[in-house]
């Protein structure tokens, strides 16, 4: 059975200032264990991420960012780059949201050069896929998983692919109070490390793959009790420490 340390990633989006991430830091890491247990991302907004790294020094929480640029430097306005997101301590940074993918003209074609991008800077890529509502009714999610998957990690080399975290978020459960069924979170994710299975054995079993999508403390558990899910990314919950505390638990 491989053996897939848990990551439980909370991403903010365009949430808390710098004094409410303080605040939120203040409560929320006595809770976090020193040792063992998930590992722990947070994923604030720009402006955040350098005190959220200092304040996370002396503990295991990474910081992690929700966006990046596949330049290095350039005339790209409002865009910020990997280097300069290395230069801040982050350790990671989410591609491919389904809110840049739907509300900022995110595409298959820019994510294929982010990922391979970040995992050169020493950034942790963490690549959400997922179908929306109409998509699941019509029997695509399949299509739709191996189209994004094939299409994201064109780039990559196979002995990379393991280096990488995805998160599957069915759009439709993404903010909604709507979650996926323990199953259904499962046959996707099972899906996904099938199709990284047809590229590398040894990736599909070191990659970790979250579920993300309206996990809350009451459901936490049981999502990642599911033989395929390493883990969650939380959008809504993760902006209360103790709700995020208790979701960390869950894993543990
Ligand atoms: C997300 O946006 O990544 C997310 C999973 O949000 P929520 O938990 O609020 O559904």
């Amino acid at each position: 059975m491989p053996d897939r340390t848990p990551i439980l990633a909370a991403n903010w989006k365009m949430n808390k200032t710098i004094e409410e991430t303080e605040r939120f830091l203040a409560e929320f890491l006595p809770k976090v264990p020193d040792e063992g247990g998930p590992e722990v991302v947070i994923c604030p907004p720009y402006p955040s991420l350098k005190t959220a790294v200092e304040l996370c020094l002396q503990s295991r929480v990474r910081i992690a960012a929700q966006n990046m640029h596949q330049e290095e430097d350039g005339a790209y306005t409002g865009e910020v780059s990997a280097p300069m997101l290395i230069e801040l301590g982050i350790t990671g940074v989410i591609l491919g949201h389904s809110e840049r993918r739907q509300y900022f003209g995110e595409t298959d074609d820019a994510l294929a050069r982010k990922v391979p991008v970040a995992l050169d800077a020493r950034l942790e890529p963490i690549l959400c896929v997922g179908e929306n509502e109409a998509q699941r009714d019509s029997d695509e999610t399949e299509g739709v998983l191996t189209r994004q998957i094939e299409a994201d990690l064109a780039s990559v080399d196979d002995g990379r692919l393991g280096e990488i975290v995805i998160a599957y978020e069915p759009i439709w459960a993404i903010g909604t109070g709507r979650t996926a069924t323990p199953e259904q979170a499962q046959e996707a994710i099972a899906l996904i490390r099938g199709l990284i299975r047809s590229r590398s054995a040894e990736a599909a079993d070191a990659i970790r793959i979250l579920y993300g999508g309206s996990v809350k403390p009451g459901n936490a558990a049981e999502l990642l009790s599911q033989t395929d899910v390493d883990g969650a990314l939380v959008g809504g919950a993760s902006l209360d420490p103790g709700d995020f505390s208790a979701i960390v638990a869950a894993a543990a």
